[in-house]
């Protein structure tokens, strides 16, 4: 993909003293999420260079989206944790002001538990907890029976989050069953489905199955890393608009989600991404990386001390075998490499190679590598792999 990284160092890295990254680990926060297209970028440059209400801008972007996947409502956010912050805040409040300023605090809040299955214990629990909620966890680890999920939705849990790419993993609940169960109580369900947005049909899959509140990042679909959005209910996704960082300068309420500030460049980033990504034609993107994948692997296969296979690095960090978008790297047995000494010496040389390792497998992913890169790469893995010969 040609919008991938500058071959040339930007003078504002050089003039930082950063050095620029080869990707080949795929999108990951700390090395930036993931590179907008020329188009998008454009755009969010002239977006701003130009005043506009944000209010408006944001009130508008959420229409586009909710048009472009067919739901009831969006409010674009920085990130989809912050969509969680905001979602269970939303559970909470309703659109009482008083209460939504008291967030964190939940003194008065009448309903303040959020209430997870212990199968889905991961890390962005804690964004969702920043909004003040207590956790409250329905099953063990072997999995959550329907009688314990019906007895744990009581008078004090303001909502469900249920993690999408853990869906029925672990013996835990479905999300069809969850949100069933959890409607039959009055009570609302929040999806993190942060990288659901591959195929694209599933963007809108959640809404179909009754979520009343579901987050993505914009991360995924080539957005800028600090943009996301939620879609949901009307009356919820009001209520996030209310708690987000809008007026709070002009408003009556000092709301904590002030915090949570975009610029306009990323609000239409976010927007124009979105677009662009329904439009994409997904298969060549696929066919690009398989062969790409496949062209890096044959220049590993002569003579170097490793075995070589392509395949597919899950956005969990599973190998499997397809859709390709990864080379697979084993060094063999006595060859005094191991895929974590692979993975320094390509971080430490120049340019730096930034890779991940799943067990003995180096992976280099190619999703968020310029085809202009691939050389590059190549002659790095194969410098590091006559190393030490
Ligand atoms: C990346 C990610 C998030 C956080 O999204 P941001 O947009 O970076 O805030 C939440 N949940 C999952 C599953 C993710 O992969």
């Amino acid at each position: 993909m040609e919008s991938l990284a500058p071959a040339n160092s930007p003078s504002a890295y050089r003039e930082l003293g950063i050095a620029p990254v080869v990707n080949a680990c795929g999108i990951y926060t700390e090395w930036g999420g993931s590179v907008m297209s020329p188009t998008v970028r454009t755009a969010a440059t002239e977006a701003n260079a130009t005043w506009a209400s944000i209010t408006d801008l944001l009130d508008r972007s959420g229409e586009a989206i909710a048009e472009m996947l067919g739901v009831e409502a969006v409010r674009v956010v920085p990130g989809a944790s912050a969509g969680l912050a905001l979602s269970v805040s939303a559970c909470m409040t309703g659109h009482d002001g008083r209460l939504m300023e008291q967030l964190p605090n939940t003194s008065e809040v009448p309903r303040d538990q959020l209430l997870m299955q212990v199968g889905h214990r991961y890390i962005y629990t804690r964004c969702a907890l920043m909004s003040g909620a207590a956790l409250t966890e329905v099953g063990d680890s072997t999995g959550t029976s329907e009688e314990a999920f019906r007895a744990a939705l009581t008078q004090d849990v303001a909502c469900v989050l249920h993690p999408a790419h853990l869906d029925a993993q672990n013996g835990t609940l479905s999300l069809d069953r969850v949100v069933e169960l959890a409607h039959d109580a009055g009570i609302p369900v929040v999806v993190d489905a942060a990288y659901m947005s591959f195929p694209t049909d599933l963007l809108a899959q959640f809404a179909r199955a009754g979520a009343d509140a579901t987050c993505f990042s914009a991360k995924y679909f080539w957005g800028p890393n600090a943009g996301g959005f939620v879609y949901g209910r009307k009356d919820l996704i009001a209520t996030i608009a209310e708690l987000d960082f809008t007026c709070f300068e002009s408003g009556p309420h000092q709301i904590f989600g002030r915090a949570f500030k975009m610029d306009r460049s990323a609000i239409v980033a976010t927007v124009l991404a979105l677009r662009e990504w329904l439009a994409m034609d997904h298969d060549s993107r696929w066919a690009g990386y398989q062969r790409r994948a496949i062209r890096l692997a044959d220049s590993l296969a002569d003579g170097l001390p490793v075995s070589v296979d392509v395949g597919f690095l899950t956005l969990d960090e599973r190998l499997v075998s397809d859709p390709v978008n990864s080379v697979f790297v084993r060094p063999s047995p006595g060859s005094g490499h191991s895929a974590t000494s692979l993975q320094a010496a390509l971080a430490e040389g120049t340019p730096t190679v930034r890779t991940v390792t799943v067990g003995d497998t180096l992976v280099l992913c190619l999703e968020t590598v310029g085809e202009h890169e691939d050389e590059v790469l190549t002659r790095r893995l194969q410098d590091v792999l006559r190393a030490e010969e």
